[in-house]
């Protein structure tokens, strides 16, 4: 599926190819939550990061998150250096993919059949979790990738 997606100041655009496109996977991690969740988690989604083409890349900026154990994530979260949306996450450890918010995209994007909730061990004490009956739940990661998920669902193409 061909997205394209922008931060709120319309300084960054972006375009890219995403072979998981559905926004079924909520991460409720801390760091998502203060720096894309607003309502306490973010959705990222799965493209291919030779797709990606970006109009206004000197808007651009990249947080690395600090970890617990003090080392810097190896995950390069984008957003823009103007208006603070965040854009996507790239992380060279797995080269070919590049995870953008589904709230950064502004294709219509499919609603899913069922959601995966991760990381709710970080979950702030205010967030209420919306688990639907065949959603599934984690503390910590899930057990099946964006990959594995659409693929079960017969949503690859
Ligand atoms: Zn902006
Ligand atoms: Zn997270």
């Amino acid at each position: 599926m061909h997205l394209q997606g922008s931060c709120h100041c319309g300084a960054v655009r972006f375009s890219v190819e995403a072979h998981q496109p559905y926004p079924f996977m909520r991460c409720y991690c801390s760091i998502c939550r203060k720096t894309a969740g607003g309502g306490g988690y973010a959705i990222n989604l799965g493209a291919d990061y030779a797709s990606l083409t970006v109009e206004g890349e000197e808007h651009l900026s990249i947080y690395r998150a600090r970890l617990e154990s003090g080392e810097a994530s190896t995950g390069q979260r984008h957003f823009c250096r103007h208006c603070g949306s965040a854009l996507w996450l790239y992380d060279p450890t797995w080269p070919e993919l590049v995870h953008p918010h589904a709230s950064a995209i502004d294709t219509p994007l499919p609603l899913p059949p069922e959601h995966v909730h991760m990381m709710l061990g970080s979950r702030a004490p205010w967030v209420e979790v919306a688990c639907k009956p065949n959603d599934r739940c984690f503390d910590d990661y899930p057990d099946e990738s964006l990959a594995d998920w659409h693929r079960r669902h017969g949503l690859t193409d």
